[in-house]
């Protein structure tokens, strides 16, 4: 049974890695699938990809027009949003000492004013037309703690949970169910310009990190962005009704580690 069936879901930063792989579960369990992001060349090879059930949107998380815009887009092509996912983030790393204020400010914008002002945005248009909707906000194991050379990562992932739980309770009286999914390590292009940066930092050899990371997940490996669509199918669905302001740690069991 499709289990998302008539829903239509707008997924920010979904061209590549995490987001795109919820955008095919999405369409698979029956959903239109809007992709926003900031590249969109690779929303449009996406959509292309996934047929009639998806369109790709230009998107900057950081800028109100555009995400005005994504979302009136995504109303035109589906007549509403019953789900939004709020996936956009960058990772940026650095010691303490190093920390650089534009870099500080951009990694806020994106992560935790881009989710914030989504949020608003779709929960305005559902507020509007009475949908019962689904809001998701991809937080990370880095918004449960500190991590040496992460400070702003995770301050910016901390801020999502905050938000979530803010958020989760302030919607649920218009029907508006907001969660949010934690993950660990998460194999992909994200984690190879993780990777990329322990090499700088710590002297590590290409793909040293990678290898130390996954080895010391709990379950044995890196997580896959498939190893999430399970709690992004089951939080969009009908069953997940009277789950509010929750973060959910899909980590293989890293962050108890
Ligand atoms: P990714 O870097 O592969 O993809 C991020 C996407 O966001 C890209 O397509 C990029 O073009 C888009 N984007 C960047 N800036 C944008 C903007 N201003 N407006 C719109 N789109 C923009 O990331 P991923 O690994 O797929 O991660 C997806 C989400 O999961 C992120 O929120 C990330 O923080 C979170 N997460 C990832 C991991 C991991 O290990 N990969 C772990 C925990 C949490």
């Amino acid at each position: 049974m499709k289990r998302l069936e008539g829903k239509s879901a707008l997924i920010t930063g979904a061209a590549r890695g995490i987001g795109l792989a919820f955008a095919r579960r999405y369409v698979a369990e029956g959903a239109c699938v809007a992709i926003g992001d900031i590249d969109l060349a690779r929303a449009r090879a996406a959509a292309a990809e996934l047929g009639d059930e998806a369109i790709a949107v230009e998107m900057d998380v950081t800028r109100q027009e555009s995400i005005d815009s994504a979302v009136a887009q995504s109303v035109a092509a589906f007549r509403q949003i019953d789900i939004l996912v709020n996936n956009a983030a960058i990772f940026t790393a650095a010691p303490i000492v190093e920390i650089d204020r534009n870099d500080y400010a951009t990694t806020f914008d994106i992560n935790v004013g881009g989710t914030l002002f989504t949020l608003q945005a779709v929960a305005r248009h559902m507020i509007e037309k009475g949908i019962p909707g689904r809001i998701i906000n991809m937080a990370s194991q880095a918004g449960r703690r500190g991590e040496a050379l992460v400070g702003v990562y995770c301050a910016t992932k901390a801020a999502v949970i905050s938000l979530t739980q803010s958020a989760g309770l302030d919607l649920i009286k218009h029907g508006i169910n907001v969660n949010a999914i934690a993950p660990g390590v998460v194999d992909g292009e994200h984690w190879d310009g993780v990777d990329a940066f322990f090499a700088r930092y710590e002297g590590k050899a290409p793909g040293q990190k990678k290898k130390e990371v996954g080895e010391a997940v709990p379950y044995g490996r890196m997580g896959t962005a498939a190893d999430l669509e399970g709690m992004a199918v089951f939080l969009a669905s009908e069953e997940a009704g009277y789950i509010v302001a929750q973060t959910y740690n899909v980590d293989g069991g890293n962050w108890m580690s």
